[in-house]
């Protein structure tokens, strides 16, 4: 007995509704509220033992569209700018679905899909000025695309065989980045064996760019007791406050001390796809860069990559050596399905893997890589718009420069002490996502807790910033009222 439907008339029908919905869904994000919560009788109801016993796919469909449809993150909507998301649009959707319905495994193989997989990376390298020598590959998103990189760097500049000896075999490895650095960073040197300890952090200026001197010296000093330093990271807009740090000094820096250059551009190297991509200069030397595709490239999750210029650095770290026996049935005949000779699964840790590459594949081609530039450029002048808002309310505080897309603020009108600020900003925040208008996220500068909106949408227009700095200062208002009026009988 197969798996495949006995009616197909009755799929395919059905089928081509969901394809409907969701298409009408995207259309219509705007007119729903940008996040709301799962009620409790819908977890309630989804809160059930694994089925035995199949039910009809249109009444699974139905749960779906009453259950699980309603309740999404939010950030396909225009309002949504909290955290680093994507929004995708209707052609990673389609995408998606001719990918899933192909079902293809992306180890190698003689097949489309690779081909489509090897044309993606080509111009990946192409659009952020790398070699066409260098390798790549399509990752789950940016924490992996990271570990991935670091992970290169490691085989190559350990200075002993880590792969075959373990890390304790040689002096502790150590690696350099600032303090505004993602916290991928933790798991990777965690994961690769390194411990936290590994990861140097070196304090930033002003602006929240990493001190190179500082980093200079902490090498030096590490070098001097008997460390192993391999790894300088440097970050192409920083989830933080949207800072990129002076890439050209860190390359020269890691000439300078014979280290491996890592790049972090998790969302800012895409800038570089745009009008603004000086904004983020010196990326392209990087020995490794890492960045999503399902952020600032508005594709639908996931979709990362990790370009690495020595390719047989890229293959020294993963592909399994002949030595240590790879084992029989993965040992690649060129011949037949197998006769293809890039083979992913040497670039990285998984081996099955799925047709990542149609989406962007699709999107490149529908859009051109200059429409996606087009609205990353506007993005950044859109959270400059939102800063020069800020500046001319005299209730609201800039609380960082607005270096891409990011802009961290606060209300904070004179008559509120400072000691209290940090609380009542929290509750507006809150107020802003409870009630629907919109969905920033938060950080805290120097103590300070701030408003944070990261501008990766291409779905918001200027109005939708306009009305957030209208609402901030009105929820305010309103709280601080609440909280000086004598509390109502319960
Ligand atoms: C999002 C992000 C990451 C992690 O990427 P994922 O795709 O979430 O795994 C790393 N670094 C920066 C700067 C990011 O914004």
């Amino acid at each position: 007995m197969s798996l495949d439907p006995e009616d197909w008339g009755a799929v395919r029908a059905l089928g081509q509704r969901m394809l409907d919905d969701m298409l009408a869904w995207q259309q219509t994000v705007r007119e729903r509220a940008p996040w709301q919560p799962v009620p409790e009788e819908v977890k309630a109801r989804l809160d059930e033992p694994a089925p035995r016993n199949g039910m009809a796919l249109a009444d699974v469909y139905e749960i779906f569209r009453r259950d699980i449809l309603p309740y999404p993150t939010g950030n396909l909507h225009p309002r949504f700018w909290g955290w680093v998301m994507g929004n995708g649009t209707p052609t990673g959707l389609l995408a998606d679905m001719l990918a899933a319905g192909m079902n293809c495994h992306v180890a190698g193989f003689d097949q489309s899909a690779a081909v489509v997989e090897k044309r993606v990376l080509a111009w990946m390298k192409e659009l952020m000025g790398f070699p066409e020598a260098a390798s790549g590959l399509l990752v789950s998103g940016g924490t992996v695309a990271n570990l991935n990189g670091l992970l290169a760097a490691r085989t190559v500049k350990a200075g002993f065989d880590v792969r075959e000896e373990g890390v304790r075999a040689g002096p502790p490895l150590t690696v350099y980045r600032s303090s505004e650095t993602h916290s991928w960073i933790l798991k990777a040197c965690e994961t690769m064996g390194l411990g936290r300890r590994a990861f140097r952090r070196v304090p930033v200026d002003a602006a929240y760019r990493v001190d190179v001197s500082a980093m200079r010296a902490m090498i030096a000093a590490d070098h001097a007791a008997g460390l192993r330093p391999f790894a300088i990271v440097g970050t192409a807009g920083t989830v933080n406050t949207g800072a990129t740090d002076d890439l050209p000094a860190l390359r020269a820096l890691a000439d300078e001390t014979g280290l491996w250059f890592h790049v972090d551009g998790a969302f800012g190297a895409l800038a570089a796809w745009s009008a603004r991509r000086e904004l983020v200069a010196g990326q392209e030397s990087a020995d490794s860069l890492a960045f999503d595709l399902h952020k600032w490239g508005y594709m639908p999750f996931e979709v990362g990559v990790v370009l690495t210029r020595d390719a047989t650095a890229q293959l020294a770290a993963f592909q399994a050596p002949e030595a240590a026996g790879a084992p029989a049935y993965l040992r690649s005949v060129r011949q037949g399905i197998g006769r293809e000779a890039t083979y992913f699964a040497d670039r990285g840790l998984q081996l099955s893997r799925g047709f990542r590459a149609l989406k962007v594949w699709m999107s490149l081609k529908e859009q051109g890589a200059a429409r996606i530039g087009a609205a990353i450029e506007r993005n950044i002048e859109q959270a400059r718009y939102l800063a020069s808002l800020v500046r001319g309310h005299a209730e609201l505080e800039l609380l960082a420069p607005v270096a891409l897309n990011i802009v961290c603020f606060r209300y904070a009108p004179r008559a509120v002490p400072e000691t209290a600020l940090n609380a009542l900003n929290q509750a507006i925040l809150a107020e802003l996502q409870l009630r629907g208008i919109a969905v920033p996220s938060q950080t805290t500068l120097d103590g300070r807790f701030a408003i944070r909106v990261c501008v990766t949408n291409h779905r918001s227009e200027d109005g939708d910033f306009a009305a957030l700095a209208e609402a901030v200062p009105a929820l305010g208002a309103e709280l601080l009222a609440a909280a000086q009026s004598p509390p109502r009988p319960s």
